[in-house]
């Protein structure tokens, strides 16, 4: 029974059974129980067809041996009827004698018959047995004689001649048959007994028998479907628990986790405040840095401002001084007439326009000098370049003039504009053609040529100052823009350092290279304002670069 019940992992797929998993597993056991029930059923069946008929069956013993033991009792009543009849009694009694005899006498003979071939009247079933129908039939005749002398007893009249004989012979009859009858009889109700007793025993060794049998498969149903299924329940109950502790732990893990990552994230908030918290400091102090700078800047430009006019002044002081002379002039022309009586109208108002226009122009000189060194600047508005290049070149011509340098200025046809703070870029404009100037210095007198010039390439304005000097050597124009890199004795080589912040705040660039023919161009480009039409030529030949 036992190697008939497979374990669960018996039947795994690993053990290369057709079971795979536990759903092979149960209907496997599903099918197991199926055929258990199927035996029970046919138990159940067997019972009911053959046990239970036979238990029947031997229901109908008893009738037969209650019969059997009556036919007993009724024997003895026929004697003893006979027998009364036989003694005479009066005609009352001998009638209710003859009665009785007769009634105890048909009963007798029906339940004889009745025993042999059966009697639904007194549930009799036939004999079966053979050698208890046999004995039954040898007792016929002696039933055949007893109640034919019984007859004879109650039919043979007292009247009768030969009614004592008769009646003797008859009585005779039935008591010499009547204790063989009993006997025979009561060897009948034994072998009826003894049938009945064996029936049961069969039927008792049957029951047993199928009561085995249904334990039996109850047993088998436990060890190929009961202990199987339970431990597989077992295993899932076993599997669940333990997916159940790893869900848990799983679970806990993810909580530490998530604890550890809520904590990280609080941690590095608090840090990001800070660090933010400081940057905003550090945010603070570089736009007051900056602003200081812009600051210190605007003070340099000016003081570069200064230094710039200071070069100039020589020059413009000479200039000034053209118009004043002249003033002084006409105003004696004036007055000589006047003492002479000379007066003639004509000349008068010539000579007054003449003195005028002188006075204007020394009042346009210092109005430039003024403009120039006024502090402030770092206020954009709509510039025309080539107005700022020619009001520069006025400012610078004394310089050059007496520096015997042969210059020339060459403009874009039209007006380039610009948005940027005039005041700046005059200052890049000046500092580039005083260097070119002071450049060109040292070179004969018939070769000092600074030429400066604007032009429009794309969307962006240009302005060159190119020179004849000594050019900017093998290392090239970009040390020069180093702040405090100077070669000039009294130099404080912040100029173009300056001009590139300033050129870098306009969005622009400036460059600086060594010309083809020796010397050097330095130049700065500006994006033209692109909110006003531009009405230039873009014809000239630009050598920006
Ligand atoms: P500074 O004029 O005070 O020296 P700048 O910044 O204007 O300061 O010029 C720096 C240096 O660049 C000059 O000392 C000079 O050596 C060089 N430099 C500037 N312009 C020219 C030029 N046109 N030709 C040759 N060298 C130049």
């Amino acid at each position: 029974m036992r190697a008939h019940s497979p374990e669960p992992e018996e039947l795994s797929p690993s053990t290369g059974s057709p079971a795979t998993g536990p759903v092979g597993l149960v209907r496997l056991l599903s099918g197991r129980y199926l055929w258990a029930l199927l035996a029970v059923a046919s138990l159940a069946v067997v019972d009911e067809a053959i046990i239970q008929p036979q238990l029947v069956r031997l229901n109908l013993y008893a009738p037969a041996i209650n019969v059997a033991g009556r036919q007993r009792m009724l024997s003895q009543k026929i004697a003893k009827n006979a027998l009364a009849l036989a003694t005479r009694s009066g005609d009352g009694a001998r009638a209710d004698r003859r009665e009785q005899l007769l009634k105890a006498v048909y009963e007798w003979n029906t339940a004889h018959r009745g025993l042999l071939s059966g009697s639904v009247a007194l549930g009799l079933e036939p004999i079966a047995d053979e050698r208890t129908a046999a004995a039954l039939l040898a007792l016929e005749p002696r039933l055949e004689a007893i109640r034919t002398a019984a007859h004879t007893i109650a039919d043979t009249s007292p009247d009768d001649t030969d009614h004592d004989a008769a009646i003797q012979a008859a009585l005779d009859t039935i008591l010499s048959e009547e204790p063989q009858y009993l006997e025979g009889m009561e060897r009948v109700v034994g072998m009826l007994e003894v049938s009945a007793g064996r029936q049961v025993d069969f039927l008792r060794w049957c029951g047993m028998a199928a009561m085995l049998a249904a334990l039996g498969l109850l047993v088998a149903v436990y060890f190929v479907v009961l202990r199987p299924a339970l431990n597989l329940i077992r295993q899932q109950i076993t599997k669940l628990a333990d997916s159940e502790s790893r869900h848990r732990e799983m679970a806990e893990l993810l909580t530490e986790a998530r604890d550890e990552l809520e904590s990280r994230v609080a941690e590095r908030t608090s840090e990001l405040v800070a660090a933010n918290r400081a940057l905003e400091g550090e945010i603070a102090e570089r736009q007051a840095a900056e602003s200081r700078m812009r600051e210190l800047s605007g003070e340099l430009a000016h003081a570069s401002r200064i230094t710039a006019l200071g070069q100039l002044a020589t020059g413009l002081a000479h200039e000034i001084n053209q118009p004043l002379a002249s003033i002084t002039n006409y105003a004696d022309v004036l007055e000589l007439s006047a003492e002479n009586g000379t007066f003639d109208a004509e000349t008068t108002a010539s000579t007054i326009a003449r003195l005028k226009r002188a006075a204007l122009r020394a009042g346009q000189i210092v109005r430039s000098m003024r403009n120039f060194v006024r502090a402030g600047g770092g206020q954009r508005s709509v510039v025309e370049l080539n107005a700022l290049v020619r009001e520069v070149c006025d400012l610078c011509r004394p310089q050059l003039e007496q520096a015997q340098v042969q210059w020339s200025v060459d403009l874009a046809v039209g007006e380039i504009i610009v948005e940027a703070d005039p005041l700046e870029i005059q200052q890049v404009v000046v500092n580039l053609v005083q260097n070119a100037a002071q450049a060109v210095a040292a070179c004969d007198r018939e070769d000092r040529h600074v030429d400066i010039r604007t032009c429009v390439e794309g969307h962006n304005a240009t302005v060159e100052v190119a020179d004849t000097g000594p050019g900017f050597g093998t290392a090239g124009a970009e040390e020069s823009f180093a702040p405090f890199f100077s070669t000039k004795p009294e130099g404080l080589g912040m100029g173009l350092s300056i001009s590139r912040t300033i050129l870098e705040r306009h969005d622009g660039r400036l460059w600086g290279r060594n010309r083809a023919g020796g010397g050097a161009v330095v130049g700065f480009q500006l994006p033209l304002a692109t909110e006003h039409e531009q009405h230039v030529s873009t014809s000239n030949d630009c050598i920006c670069r």
